[in-house]
């Protein structure tokens, strides 16, 4: 069984972040980039299932990226994946969701897949879209929002996260499903994982290697920045002094209909 995990390259999450505001993109020179914490999750699931499966089950590792990403994929292989494949081309900046899954679902039949594991969100653009557009692209089914996931022959099987409990969800392979972070504790990359992992083969896909039949990048986005501006300061919370609970109630709900709330 061939696993493809999905990996976004993002900026530090620590780090000052800046938006040219000629361009309204981020910033990303100088900025170190990082593995989106979210995909370890999701790498830590795809690993789990193949030591589960054994045989001759593999986990690979896909990211839609600058060719300089190479070293930042390295470390997803050093975790345990087996191989690596990117998807790397100038064509593709100023991608918004539609285009990025657009394109990584072309790359992603060239691939191949009998499953595809994506972490729930990034830690930069944050839609959470993407699994779903993917999925839709590529005509398989998607479950979302995994807390659980397991393998059964043909068949994957999960709970999916809801806010006030969970659902349990089947699909019949090839599918692609998306792992929140209370799946599993990711595992940290070993000495000899990482040393193993600078042989492992990161092959390198560009646009013109893929059957597209619309435009991706700025030219085939469906959205676009129009303005950007800074969150406003916050101001002073108003304090209160109640005499009691009940009094407390009384002095917020007269707040909520003076500001027309209630
Ligand atoms: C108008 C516009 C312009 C943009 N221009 C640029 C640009 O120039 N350059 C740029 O880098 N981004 C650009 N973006 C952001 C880019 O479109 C999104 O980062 C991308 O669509 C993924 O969405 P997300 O980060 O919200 O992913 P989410 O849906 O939050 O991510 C969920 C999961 O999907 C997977 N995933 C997401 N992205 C990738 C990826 N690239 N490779 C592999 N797996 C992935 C990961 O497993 C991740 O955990 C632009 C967005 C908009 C709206």
């Amino acid at each position: 069984m061939k696993i493809v995990v999905t990996v976004k390259l993002v900026p530090d999450t620590n780090a000052d972040k800046r938006i040219d505001p000629a361009t309204k993109r981020l910033v990303r020179t100088g900025v170190e980039t990082v593995l989106n914490p979210f995909d370890e999750y999701a790498i830590e699931a795809a690993l789990q299932l193949k030591e589960k499966l054994g045989g001759d089950t593999t986990v690979t590792i896909f990211s839609m990226a600058p060719e300089t990403g190479k070293e930042i994929v390295r470390k997803a292989l050093a975790m345990g994946a087996d191989d690596a494949a990117m998807l790397s081309d100038a064509g593709l900046e100023g991608s918004d969701v539609w285009g990025t899954a657009y394109a990584m679902a072309q790359a992603l039949k060239k691939v191949g897949f009998d499953l595809i594991v994506c972490g729930t969100q990034s830690t930069d653009a944050i839609t959470g879209e993407l699994p779903g557009a993917l999925a839709e692209y590529l005509g398989v089914p998607g479950l979302t929002y995994l807390r659980k996931v397991d393998v059964d022959g043909t068949t994957v099987r999960g709970e999916r996260e809801t806010d006030n409990g969970y659902q349990k969800v089947v699909a019949e392979l090839p599918a692609l499903v998306s792992v929140t972070k209370s799946i599993n504790e990711p595992r940290y990359p070993s000495l000899k994982g990482i040393m193993g992992a600078k042989k492992k083969t990161i092959t390198t896909l560009s646009l013109a290697e893929l059957a597209l039949d619309r435009p991706v990048g700025s030219d085939g986005a469906k959205t676009e920045v129009l303005d950007l501006a800074a969150a406003p300061v916050r101001g002073k919370g108003r304090m209160v002094n109640a005499s009691d609970g009940a009094d407390g109630a009384r002095i917020i709900v007269e707040f909520l209909r003076e500001k027309k709330l209630l």
